[in-house]
């Protein structure tokens, strides 16, 4: 039967976004964010506010959330209030957040011990593509739960792959973080070069982005880097959070990163200063403070 009512939980920089184009697709959306101020541009849109998760899940067929860590994820799924205390057996629960993938399997568990399907479902592309419904979702869990859900998805994403049981998913964004933080480092570390080289950091983004070389990241979060645009789409602290994760994934099956723990290590550069809640595009100021002062041009 086709789901027409969905919830949503934790409205932030990926979750609000995401939200609206449930909305825009036509899905009856009830809503509930800890900072309720967040809930006012959806509720004046057409959503539906509830007063906790419980609220949430309780009146809808779906309920996804989008919350920061692994912790806050078991507190809005499980806790006093939480999905699990409103959600009618037979409902699914959809956690869009990037959490570690045991603790995914836990919630998983705890949830079908009542009746409740659970799929992970962590996505990327960032904000822009949060907004833009293009994001990549990355999906464990139960195929046929899956399939249900596909229309959800789809109204949020554009490339969207089932890739393995209860947990998988959350493993494939270990793999996008590992992928995506050396990106980042090639990004900030090439526009270091040319600064220092003397050279216009847009004029290099501009041929190398479409070579070889190019990324999304050169693509997106370079011209912010160059602009000294540290707004957060996606902040040091939560990558840092992501990096654990991998490190964590990697230890459990004495798998060596070491590009990716360079990476972390020179993130914590940025935590040292307070920087955590910057965008991750700061990296270039990570570099540049193992640099020290750069020549001034004609030197
Ligand atoms: P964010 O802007 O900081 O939003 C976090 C949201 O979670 C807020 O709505 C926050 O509520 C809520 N929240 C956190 N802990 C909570 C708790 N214990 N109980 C209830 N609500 C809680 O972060 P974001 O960038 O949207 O990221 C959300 C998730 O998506 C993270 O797991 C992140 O790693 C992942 N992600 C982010 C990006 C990106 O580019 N930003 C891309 C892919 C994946 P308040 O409003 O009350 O603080």
């Amino acid at each position: 039967m086709e789901i027409k009512r969905v919830g949503f939980v934790g409205l932030g920089i990926m979750g609000a976004p995401m939200a609206a184009n449930l909305l825009k697709a036509g899905f009856a959306l009830t809503v509930w964010n800890r900072t309720p101020s967040r809930m006012e541009p959806l509720t004046k849109a057409g959503a539906a506010a509830a007063d906790s998760p419980a609220g949430v899940a309780a009146a809808s067929e779906v309920t996804i959330t989008c919350v920061s860590d692994s912790a806050d994820v078991e507190e809005v799924m499980l806790g006093p209030g939480g999905v699990i205390e409103g959600a009618p057996v037979g409902s699914i629960a959809i956690d869009c957040s990037t959490i570690a993938p045991p603790v995914a399997r836990g919630v998983h568990d705890a949830l079908a011990a009542r009746g409740v399907a659970m799929l992970d479902a962590p996505v990327s592309g960032g904000d822009a593509g949060a907004k833009a419904g293009t994001l990549a979702i990355m999906v464990g869990g139960d195929e046929r739960v899956f399939e249900r859900c596909r229309p959800i998805f789809e109204a949020m994403g554009k490339t969207i792959v089932h890739v393995g049981p209860a947990g998988s998913g959350q493993v494939v964004k270990a793999c996008n973080q590992v992928a995506g933080g050396l990106n980042l480092l090639a990004m900030a570390e090439a526009i270091a070069l040319a600064r220092g080289a003397g050279v216009d950091p847009a004029k290099m983004l501009e041929v190398v982005s479409s070579g070889a070389a190019g990324s999304w990241m050169l693509a997106n979060l370079g011209p912010r880097a160059i602009r000294g645009d540290f707004a957060p789409g996606f902040m040091v602290e939560l990558m840092q959070k992501d990096l654990r994760i991998v490190q964590q994934t990697a230890d459990g099956v004495h798998l060596p990163l070491p590009g990716t723990a360079l990476v972390q290590q020179l993130f914590r550069v940025l935590e040292a200063q307070g920087r955590g809640r910057d965008g991750t595009q700061a990296l270039v100021d990570a570099l540049a403070h193992l640099a020290g002062p750069l020549p001034a041009p004609g030197d």
